[in-house]
This record gives C-alpha cells, structure tokens and sequence, in this order.
C-alpha cells in the first residue's frame, strides 16, 4: 500500500484557483513527488509511478531553493462552478 495524499500535481500546471497548499515536491527528473519534509532526493516517492526503471539523475540531491530541477506540488482543489450568470 502506498502512502495516501490529496491528488496533488506541480504548481505550474494547476490553475491558481485550484491551487491549495503545497504537500510535496515534484522531481522535473523523474516526474514523482517526494515529501516536503525531506531534504533531499532520496528514498521512495510518495507519488508517481510504481516502477522507476533508471536512477533519476537528480537522486541524492538536495532540495535547494536555487535549484530548477524541482517544484513545489499542491493539492489539486475541486473545480470552481461557474458563476451563475447575474439575476
Ligand atoms: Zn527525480
């Protein structure tokens, strides 16, 4: 059983109205989300695919906030209705 989290994705592919907090970090280099609270590249991801055929090239890493290999990865907040046109 893997770990369960909100559905989260990279913030740059979520439209700011559904974005909510930031739960992971998404890996550009192997496209899985790794704990925030880790603070490097290491370990299981807590989000992506199950088998993970090569080594990312960023594994052992850290997580630095000048590095642009990475991106914070939000909860993907339901859609906003939209608005009932004006009475
Ligand atoms: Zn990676």
């Amino acid at each position: 059983m893997s770990l369960r989290i909100p559905e989260a994705a990279p913030v740059s592919q979520i439209a700011p109205e559904r974005r909510g907090p930031a739960v992971a970090r998404f890996c550009h280099g192997c496209q899985q989300l790794y704990p925030l609270l880790r603070a490097r590249h290491v370990g299981r991801a807590i989000y992506g695919r199950d088998l993970v055929t090569s080594t990312c090239s960023y594994e052992g890493m850290a997580f630095g906030h000048e590095a642009t290999w990475w991106e914070e990865a939000v909860e993907v907040l339901p859609a906003v209705a939209a608005p009932a046109a004006a009475a």
